[in-house]
């Protein structure tokens, strides 16, 4: 069946704009030119913001009174769509939804089914990172659209803890959520936000629970981004110094899984569980990085820690869908080498002003 056929196919049954931006039909089963950077990275993997909104204020990731963008300045389903054709036509395998909450996006399955669509047409895996308190309501949605796999943000079991950092969270939601993910069938990771201070008591307990039911537990250094209501150098914690503390009591074993992502991960022989540590801080892993970043607003960072990027929005609304494949060429020369976080009392302000939840966790 030849793509002409099948254009003129979906030309009956779907709306004007879908047909305007949607590739799908015409995908390559493999990609004939990747995206290589200049430093000789594939680029095959992309995290999109579908929102900077939140239902949460965690205390590292947004103040406490957050701005934010107006709605108009979102991308629509249609050309997030369309962004994400062009990049699974030059070799994306996988693409996480992330924000912001991915999940407090209004109609988001909407757009999971439509890229849960690409799955096995160039795409391997779509996947989004939440913060779960909608989870209950959309994990069945998630499940059928071809999700495997997610991964949920929780940094305590403790309930006045779990609302003290997410400034207004209800951990029952979460823990609900994430029995709801599980009884659909998807995998789940935890991640956590390691502070000192704040819950670095809590790693091991966390590490029982999350191994105890089968799920991954990765731990994430704190970086510098956005001013947000919580000191960002006291409350630092560097995994190298963890993982010792983790070491004098578990035995951890390296192991060469990869999820794709930045974690390195140790298996831990008494819980029986994956235990990975995300350390953009005390190691950089920049020279393997495989991912860019779009924004809810369409701009494309090549890196979270820098401000290279190219505004895809404007590339599509002004040019329209064929002019993306030449702008992702130009956003792989400006993939810089890698960021530069620095971190200590004489650097306490954040690295870049714009907060995680903008360009997309
Ligand atoms: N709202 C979703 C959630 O919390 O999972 C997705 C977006 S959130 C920005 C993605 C991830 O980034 C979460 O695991 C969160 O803990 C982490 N994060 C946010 N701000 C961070 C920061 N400044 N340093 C390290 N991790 C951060
Ligand atoms: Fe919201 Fe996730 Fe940021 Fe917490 S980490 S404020 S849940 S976007």
């Amino acid at each position: 069946m030849g793509p002409a056929f099948l254009f003129g196919a979906r030309a009956a049954i779907l709306p004007p704009m879908t047909l305007l931006y949607s590739q799908r039909d015409i995908l390559p089963t493999h990609a004939v030119r990747p995206l290589i950077d200049r430093y000789g990275r594939q680029i095959s993997y992309l995290r999109v913001s579908v929102t900077d909104r939140c239902d949460f204020r965690c205390v590292y990731c947004m103040s406490e009174h957050m701005e934010f963008l107006p709605k108009s300045e979102v991308l629509s389903f249609e050309e997030i769509d369309a962004i994400a054709s062009a990049f699974i036509a030059r070799g994306t395998r996988k693409i996480r939804l992330t924000g912001g909450e991915p999940l407090v996006r209004r109609d988001i399955m909407e757009l999971v089914e439509r890229l849960g669509g690409y799955i096995g047409s160039g795409l391997d895996e779509l996947t989004l990172t939440t913060n779960g308190s909608q989870l209950r309501r959309h994990a069945e949605g998630l499940a059928r659209a071809g999700v495997r796999r997610i991964n949920v943000s929780l940094d305590t079991l403790d309930e006045g803890r779990f609302r003290a950092i997410t400034r207004r969270g209800r951990i029952a939601d979460v823990l609900d959520g994430i029995d709801a993910a599980a009884e659909a069938g998807l995998k789940i990771k935890i991640n956590m936000v390691a502070m000192r201070g704040v819950n670095d008591d809590e790693i091991e307990p966390m590490m029982a629970w999350a191994h105890g039911r089968g799920f991954g537990l990765t731990l994430i250094e704190g970086m510098p981004l956005g001013e947000v209501g919580i000191d960002r150098v006291d409350s630092y914690l560097p995994l190298k110094e963890l993982r010792q503390r983790l070491a004098a009591r578990y035995t951890l074993e390296p192991t060469d899984h990869r999820s794709g992502g930045p974690a390195r991960y140790d298996w831990v022989k008494q819980t029986n569980g994956l235990l990975g540590f995300i350390t953009p801080m005390s190691h950089n892993f920049c020279e393997s990085c495989n991912r860019v970043r779009l924004t809810a607003t369409g701009q494309l960072y090549m890196c979270l820690g820098q401000d290279d990027m190219v505004d895809l929005r404007a590339t599509l609304r002004t040019d329209g869908p064929a002019a993306l494949d030449a702008a992702l060429d130009r956003a792989m020369q400006l993939k810089p080498k890698g960021h530069d976080f620095v971190l200590d009392r004489d650097h306490t302000g954040p690295a870049l002003s714009r907060h995680m939840s903008v360009t997309g966790g």
